[in-house]
This record gives C-alpha cells, sequence and structure tokens, in this order.
C-alpha cells in the first residue's frame, strides 16, 4: 500500500480488494489528494473547521469527487458503489477527520436535481458539484427522529405559497449548510408518511432562526432551526407533494452501505498507527507489543476489520450488479460501526496516555464513528431492518406496533 510503503516498516496488513485497474489507479488517486490536499491542512476542530472544509470542498470539487456519486445524465460521473466506497475509504484515512472532509455527494442532491425546477436546478447544482454550496437534509425532529412518518413540521399551501412551520434538528453542519431539503407535513396526521412532503429551502430566508448544540464531537456543527412562517414558491417543492418520505427512502440502502466504508479507512489508518507505536514503545525495556494484553486487542481488531471489509466490498459489488442490498447493507451500517468503535477503542488504550490526546487521531475518530450508531437510523432500526428481510414484514409492523 503506498502510504505504508512510504513510511512504515509494517508488513502490508490488509487483503487487497481492488479488482480492476480502474480501481486501482482511483485508489491511489484519492489517496495522494488526501496526502497532498487534505493531510497539510489538518485543523482543530474547536477553531477553524468550517473554513477549512469549504477549502477542502472546492478542492475536492475541482478533482471531480464530489460528482462521483451523481449519474450523468444531472452532471456527474456515476461512478459504480465500488468506486465512492473506495473514495470514503481512502478519505477515512485522512489527518482531518469525519465532518469536515469532502465526500462524495449524497442522493439528497440527486433528489433535488430530479424533483426540482429546472431554473433552481440551473443555480444550485452546478455549485453543489464544485463545492462551492452545500446541502443538507432536515428530516429530524426534536419529537420525531426514528419515526419520519411521525414529523409534525408543517406546510400550509396558501395562494402560490407553502407557509413553514416546526422545529428541525438535531443535524450535523447547521452553520455552514447553504441550502436544506426540509421534510414537513402537508397532509393529516393520520397520513403518516404519505402525508410528507419534501420542500428546497435556501439557508439565508427569512423565518429560520438558527440554534447550535454542544455535541460529542464539536465538527459535528451539530443544531437545528425553528421555522416561524417560512415562505416557498411552490417551485421549491421537491418532487411530488406527499412522497418526501418516499424519495429519501429510496437511497437508504446504498448510504447505509457507502458511509461505513470511511469509518473502516480511518480504522485501518489508526490500527496502522497503534501497531507500529506499540511495536517502537518501550515499557519495562520492552516493546509493548510483546505484551499479549496489547497485541491480542489490536490483533483481535485487525482480524474483524480485514474480515468485514471483504464483506462490505462484495455488498458494493452486489449493489453495482442489482442487486437488492437492503438486509447487508443494514448490516453493514450498524456492525461496522460496531467493529471500528471497538478497534478505536483499542488503539486509544495501546497509546497510552497519548491515546486520550489530539497528538493521535484515534479519540477524535471514536467521537466521530460513535454518530454512525444514529446515521440512516439507529443500530436499533438497522437490527429491525435486518429482521423485516429474515422474519418477514408481519413480524417487523408488530414489533413497530403496527396492526
Ligand atoms: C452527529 C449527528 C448528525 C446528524 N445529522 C442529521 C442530519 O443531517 N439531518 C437529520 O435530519 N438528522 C440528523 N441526525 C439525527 C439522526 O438522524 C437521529 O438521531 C436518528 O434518526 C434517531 O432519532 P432520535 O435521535 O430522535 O432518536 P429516537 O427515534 O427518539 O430513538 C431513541 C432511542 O430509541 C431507540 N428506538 C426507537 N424506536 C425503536 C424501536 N422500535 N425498537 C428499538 N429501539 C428503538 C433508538 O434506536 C434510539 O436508541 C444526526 C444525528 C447525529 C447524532
Amino acid at each position: 500500500m503506498l502510504r505504508r510503503k512510504l513510511e512504515s516498516d509494517l508488513v502490508e496488513m490488509w487483503v487487497g480488494q481492488d479488482k480492476t485497474e480502474e480501481e486501482q489507479l482511483f485508489r491511489e488517486s484519492i489517496r495522494r489528494f488526501v496526502i497532498e490536499t487534505i493531510n497539510p491542512v489538518t485543523f482543530d476542530a474547536k477553531k477553524d473547521y468550517k473554513t477549512t472544509s469549504r477549502k477542502l470542498y472546492r478542492k475536492a470539487g475541482e478533482r471531480g469527487i464530489l460528482s462521483l456519486s451523481i449519474p450523468q445524465e444531472l452532471g456527474g460521473q456515476g461512478g459504480t458503489a465500488v468506486l465512492q466506497g473506495i473514495a470514503r475509504e481512502e478519505m477515512g484515512r485522512g489527518k482531518v477527520i469525519g465532518y469536515g472532509l469532502p465526500w462524495p455527494l449524497s442522493w439528497t442532491h440527486v433528489n433535488f436535481a430530479e424533483g426540482c425546477s429546472g431554473d433552481l436546478v440551473k443555480e444550485w447544482m452546478p455549485r453543489f458539484l464544485n463545492g462551492e454550496a452545500s446541502l443538507g437534509l432536515a428530516s429530524t425532529e426534536p419529537k420525531s427522529g426514528s419515526d419520519v412518518a411521525s414529523i409534525v413540521a408543517n406546510g400550509v399551501k396558501k395562494g402560490d405559497k407553502y407557509i413553514l412551520n416546526g422545529e428541525k434538528g438535531p443535524m450535523s453542519s447547521v452553520s455552514t449548510t447553504d441550502a436544506f431539503i426540509i421534510l414537513a407535513r402537508t397532509g393529516t396526521n393520520d397520513a403518516g408518511a404519505r402525508g410528507v412532503t419534501a420542500f428546497f429551502a435556501e439557508a439565508d430566508r427569512p423565518g429560520i432562526e438558527y440554534y447550535q448544540l454542544e455535541a460529542m464531537e464539536d465538527s459535528a456543527d451539530l443544531g437545528g432551526f425553528r421555522m416561524n412562517n417560512l415562505e416557498l414558491s411552490l417551485d421549491h417543492v421537491v418532487g411530488e407533494e406527499g412522497k418526501g418520505f418516499y424519495q429519501q427512502m429510496k437511497a437508504f440502502d446504498i448510504e447505509r452501505a457507502i458511509m461505513p466504508m470511511a469509518y473502516l479507512g480511518a480504522t485501518m489508518d489508526s490500527l496502522e498507527l497503534s501497531l507500529e507505536y506499540a511495536k517502537n514503545r518501550e515499557v519495562w525495556g520492552r516493546p509493548i507489543a510483546t505484551y499479549e494484553g496489547v497485541m491480542f486487542p489490536l490483533i483481535e481488531a485487525v482480524t474483524k476489520v480485514e474480515s468485514i471489509r471483504s464483506f462490505c466490498y462484495q455488498v458494493l459489488r452486489n449493489y453495482d450488479e442489482r442487486k437488492r442490498i437492503t438486509k447487508e447493507a443494514a448490516m453493514m451500517r450498524w456492525y461496522v460501526t460496531r467493529v471500528c468503535l471497538d478497534a478505536l477503542d483499542a488503539c486509544i488504550q495501546a497509546n497510552g496516555a497519548q491515546g486520550y490526546t489530539d497528538n493521535v487521531p484515534h479519540q477524535r475518530r471514536y467521537r466521530w464513528v460513535r454518530a454512525g450508531l444514529f446515521g440512516h437510523g439507529t443500530q436499533e432500526i438497522q437490527k429491525l431492518v435486518i429482521a423485516r428481510e429474515i422474519l418477514g414484514k408481519e413480524i417487523y409492523d408488530q414489533a413497530l406496533g403496527r396492526k
């Protein structure tokens, strides 16, 4: 592997997952981007992650990384799921942790480009693709997270406008996002998911009042906003009225499968660094790697990461072959996160007090990866999805208290 060959005396640890020359060259190009562009601007999360993150988005836009996940007909590159996974994995290895990283764009952008009017898309989509502007999803509400169908923020049609009221949050990147896709209720409460519509809203509109939340990881930029008679013209409806929930759900499988690839990359890098540290750090006159209490947790973590990684690439390849991956993507979302958290915890411990500091990336990564047990559905919701796929919808509906 490029970085290890350059910087380390460890033997190559990981099984190669690239099956074609294209995949190999792509991995090398992203790794070079990380080494040459991302790592030199490593920032203190508490000080300047917002401006640094913006700059990185512009650079990733110029390199075509943001557009990788967007279909060609919408101005993107239509990259395979495997290439998207490689990009996430390699960027996860970077020294800028988590939320500041310029990931390829998400399905929310596809929904916007497919579902909004020509003028809005012409104005905003090029800016999303070149990294000049960012788009966030405002689905969660203080009283409605996992059960999206129960959201209460509402949109009422009045003449040629919708008027939105209610509260959204917690959500990430709240102070740096330039526009949101907001899910709001336009139907009755009884209509459940069928009463939810998606709206595009520029972040600086009157009628939006923001607040910040102190979070476990600062760069999450966690917060929310209250909508007080937020006015949106009819062209700001994304797709069809009443379809907002289903539009977002369409992409859950691939989004659940892609994100954990970044956690894998981060954890692989942390394990490499920690093994090297254990090989060189001496306590009682011996390298700490010679103590089974240090060596075994790291080696167990390498074993788990190695095995789960092969499963992940297989799931991404299945998706590229148009196979259904609902069950496997839910497995990836919670289980990869759990494996990575345990591995990062082992890294923190092996590094002693240094592991608790910003001198090494492990504790920052741990705080970032921890959010993975919430995003795109909590770990409990992922397990319910897996159970639905195995046990059937009847059991799933009963588990959720539906008749
Ligand atoms: C860092 C971070 C970034 C985020 N970014 C965004 C964002 O950009 N946009 C956005 O809209 N949201 C965002 N969220 C919110 C996230 O999507 C929600 O936290 C998530 O959907 C869970 O909702 P909740 O927090 O309201 O928990 P709840 O739904 O209230 O659940 C509370 C607990 O109960 C469990 N639970 C609920 N139902 C069941 C059940 N049937 N069986 C078993 N257990 C159950 C849950 O798993 C959870 O542990 C973010 C959250 C975090 C932490």
